[in-house]
């Protein structure tokens, strides 16, 4: 860890839209994702494999409006998304949503 926290800590989270979610962090820089995107990137043990770390989940099964439901905290480290699709195993740690920032 850097040790600086703002850089994966939030200081809002929001819809755009249908399709984009925006993450303001406390360092001032701000991501927008396509919620798709975030779909396909979840973690959790149902979408990749977790001895070897490959992909479990076909993409072409995630419908193209997927779209998250519901947004909650996981402690002060991440969030859990409640997708449209009915997954809601995927947590996404702060620091993983920054690394996952299309703009860097
Ligand atoms: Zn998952």
């Amino acid at each position: 860890m850097s040790g600086d926290g703002s850089r994966h800590s939030p200081a809002s989270i929001r819809q755009q839209g249908p399709r984009q979610l925006s993450i303001t962090w406390r360092d001032g820089h701000e991501s927008v994702y396509e919620v798709r995107n975030l779909r396909l990137a979840c973690a959790c043990a149902s979408c990749v494999d977790e001895w070897t770390g490959a992909g479990r989940l076909e993409p072409a099964s995630v419908p193209e409006d997927v779209h998250p439901l519901r947004i909650e905290p996981v402690g002060r480290y991440a969030i859990q998304i409640h997708w449209s699709d009915g997954h809601d195993t995927g947590i996404y740690p702060f620091a993983r949503l920054r690394e996952l920032d299309p703009n860097g």
